[in-house]
């Protein structure tokens, strides 16, 4: 693969730039939150390295909307414990940090050819402060949320990312939270990882890599459409699309010019990949 795994490469380059990079972290199990592991030592290490924000816009697999896109505008977002069956510890989890309605407003008319609409009955799901426990431990930059619209073709999400990217000049970190293969029911306890997981996770990779997103957003294309004796590859990978979205937005945002890092990589549980993506250019 050409692009290395390296956050001192990036740590090296974030200083050439004002503007903001865009972060795509997959966040796994909810234990990551309140486990030393690989992964949330990357995310501590990251947040260590990353410019300071003026606001942190997140677009979560876990706040999941169905013909409408919503944008967090509460002043102070709660804190969401979306799952179930957990330890305690993991419900007695807080992020207090505050929103920023001025700012999530302003994406509202921003995105106003997407037909988004502000709201105040989310907050930050586990999607968004799992990570951002680690990236900001001290919960002192203002963050909101942007759902995800199920109803809406991949491509159109593409779309959203590249109208966001103005943010980026504004010191705005776009922080997409989901998955690259995301399949609950094929998960194993011996982490022994299914080749269609490593494999669609390559061909996201390659893709990545050489700036396909349409081939990424295109669910016929060869590398999503691809066929495997157990099933088709994307349905295999993705059972449902909300963890795989976030990336599309992600890498919709970027510019020809951005180099890509992949901060982390591997696949989790049989079935859950846990690469993540930065993208930073001048
Ligand atoms: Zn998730």
């Amino acid at each position: 693969m050409g692009v290395e795994l390296s956050l001192q490469r990036l740590q090296a380059n974030l200083k050439t730039s004002t503007r903001m990079p865009l972060v795509f972290l997959g966040h796994g199990s909810p234990m990551n939150a309140i486990e030393d592991t690989a992964f949330s030592r990357s995310w501590t290490e990251l947040g260590r390295i990353l410019p300071r924000p003026q606001a942190i816009l997140v677009v979560s697999a876990h706040w999941m909307t169905r013909g409408t896109t919503l944008v967090d505008v509460s002043p102070r977002p709660r804190i969401i414990h979306d799952f179930y069956g957990f330890p305690d510890a993991l419900y007695a989890q807080q992020y207090p940090a505050q929103g920023d309605p001025e700012l999530a407003a302003e994406v509202v008319t921003l995105l106003a050819e997407h037909r988004v609409q502000g709201d105040n009955s989310w907050g930050l799901d586990h999607g968004a402060w799992t990570l951002l426990k680690f990236l900001y431990p001290a919960a002192d930059v203002p963050v909101f949320q942007l759902s995800v619209d199920l109803s809406k073709p991949l491509r159109w999400h593409l779309d959203l990312g590249k109208t966001l990217s103005s943010l980026r000049d504004r010191g705005v970190l776009i922080l997409g939270s989901g998955n690259l293969v995301h399949n609950l029911s094929a998960l194993r306890f011996d982490d022994k990882p299914h080749d269609w997981a490593l494999e669609f996770d390559q061909q996201v990779a390659e893709r990545l890599i050489g700036r396909d997103f349409n081939a990424l957003s295109d669910q016929r294309s060869s590398v999503l459409g691809g066929k495997k004796k157990t099933g088709d590859l994307m349905r295999l990978a993705h059972p449902t699309l909300e963890h795989y979205i976030p990336a599309l937005t992600i890498a919709g945002a970027s510019r020809a010019k951005d180099e890509l890092y992949f901060t982390t990589e591997g696949i989790s549980l049989g079935s859950l990949s846990m690469r993540s993506f930065v993208f930073h250019g001048s």
